[in-house]
C-alpha cells in the first residue's frame, strides 16, 4: 500500500489573500507535484487568471457547483476519487475552500470510505485578513462575503460570518496573519494574541505579507486532522448549533451481495433504493454470472455508473457494496430494496 498522499485544506474569507498564497507555493514547489482544487468562487477565483500557467494540464480542478461543505458527497469525493486515480500521483494535494465553507465537515469527509486509505490531512491552514479583524471586521469586503453567499444556490447552512470565523480558527493546525504589512507592530501582535486565544491547542499563527511563506512551513505539518475532530470544534457547536449541522453527519455500511445474473434489474433496483433512502453514495464490485470480469458500480447522487473493468482472476467472486448517507440510514430497508 503507497504512504497516503497528505492535503492541505486552506480556509479564509475571499479577499483575505488565499489564492495569492497558493500562488506563492507553486511558484515554489521545487519540483515537488501539487494538485489543486478550488472552491473559491466569485470574483477573485480562478478566472481572475492568479493562477495561470502555475500547474500541470489536469493538476488544477474547480468546483464551483457551491459550497464545498454543503456538496461534499456529490462533488468534492468524486472529485478527489478521480485525482487519486490519475497517474503519476501528485506528491501534494491543496484545497481551496470557500471562505464560507465550513472545514469541519470537509475534513471529516476525509475518513471516509475510498478515501481515507489513500489520503491524509497534513493541515488546515486558515488564512486571515489581520487588517480587517484588527480593524473589527472578518473581511475586507464584506459585502462580496456576503454577495458570495447569495450567489450560492446549495449553500444550506446560514452561519453567520462571525461563527464561520470561528469555525475557521478552531479548525486551523496554522494561522496565517496575512497583511501584517498594514498593520503597527503591536496591532499584529495584539491580533495573533486574540485568534491564538480562540485556536486549538497546539496551534501556530505566522505573520505574513502577500501570503509569502516558505513551502516547507505551510506543508508537512503531518497532523492527520480528520482522525482528530473533536479538538477541533467552535465553542457555539456544543449548544443550539447542532441542529443546523444535522447534515455534517454521515454513515456506511457495506452490503454483501450473491452473484447475480441481471444487471438492469440490479440497476433499477439501486436506482429505487438510492431515491427512496436518500443514499448519497453507492460503490462496489459485483460478480455477474458467466462473467470472468468484476462488475465496478458506483453512484453519486441518482447517476448510476457500472462497467467490467478487471477479471476477478484470483480473487474471490464477492459482490460487496458501500453504502453511504446521512447519519440514520435505514439499513434494513436498504438492504432489503436492493437485495430484491
Ligand atoms: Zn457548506
Amino acid at each position: 500500500m503507497p504512504a497516503k498522499i497528505p492535503a492541505t485544506v486552506i480556509t479564509g474569507f475571499l479577499g483575505s489573500g488565499k489564492t495569492t498564497m497558493i500562488r506563492h507555493m507553486l511558484d515554489n514547489a521545487n519540483g515537488r507535484r501539487i494538485a489543486l482544487i478550488i472552491n473559491e468562487f466569485g470574483e477573485t477565483g480562478v478566472d481572475g487568471g492568479l493562477l495561470d500557467g502555475c500547474c500541470a494540464p489536469g493538476d488544477i480542478i474547480e468546483l464551483n457547483n457551491g459550497c464545498i461543505c454543503c456538496t461534499v458527497a456529490d462533488d468534492f469525493l468524486p472529485t478527489m476519487e478521480k485525482l487519486l486515480a490519475r497517474e503519476p500521483r501528485p506528491d501534494h494535494i491543496v484545497i481551496e475552500t470557500s471562505g464560507l465553507a465550513l472545514p469541519q465537515p470537509l475534513v471529516r469527509a476525509f475518513a471516509w470510505p475510498g478515501i481515507a486509505t489513500k489520503v491524509t490531512v497534513d493541515g488546515v491552514v486558515t488564512v486571515v485578513d489581520g487588517k480587517a479583524v484588527a480593524e473589527g471586521r472578518f473581511a475586507e469586503n464584506e459585502d462580496a462575503v456576503e454577495a458570495q453567499r447569495e450567489a450560492d444556490d446549495s449553500l444550506d447552512h446560514e452561519t453567520p460570518l462571525s461563527e464561520l470565523f470561528e469555525d475557521q480558527i478552531a479548525c486551523a493546525d496554522m494561522i496565517v496573519l496575512n497583511k501584517t504589512d498594514l498593520l503597527a507592530q503591536g496591532e499584529a501582535e495584539e491580533v495573533a494574541t486574540r485568534l491564538l486565544a480562540e485556536a486549538r491547542p497546539g496551534a501556530r499563527i505566522l505573520k505574513a505579507h502577500k501570503g509569502a511563506l516558505p513551502l516547507d512551513v505551510l506543508l508537512g505539518i503531518n497532523a492527520a486532522a480528520e482522525s482528530d475532530m473533536d479538538s477541533r470544534a467552535a465553542p457555539h457547536h456544543d449548544s443550539e448549533e447542532e441542529d443546523h449541522h444535522d447534515h455534517d453527519e454521515f454513515e456506511s455500511f457495506v452490503l454483501d451481495l450473491p452473484e447475480i445474473a441481471d444487471v438492469p434489474a440490479l440497476t433499477a433496483r439501486l436506482q429505487q433504493a438510492i431515491e427512496a433512502h436518500d443514499i448519497l453514495r453507492l460503490k462496489g464490485f459485483v460478480a455477474v454470472a458467466g462473467k470472468p470480469m468484476r462488475l465496478t458500480v458506483q453512484a453519486a447522487g441518482p447517476r448510476i455508473e457500472s462497467y467490467f473493468d478487471r477479471p476477478w482472476a484470483t480473487a474471490p467472486r464477492q459482490s460487496r457494496l458501500v453504502v453511504i448517507g446521512e447519519a440514520g440510514l435505514d439499513r434494513s430497508a436498504i438492504e432489503a430494496a436492493i437485495l430484491g
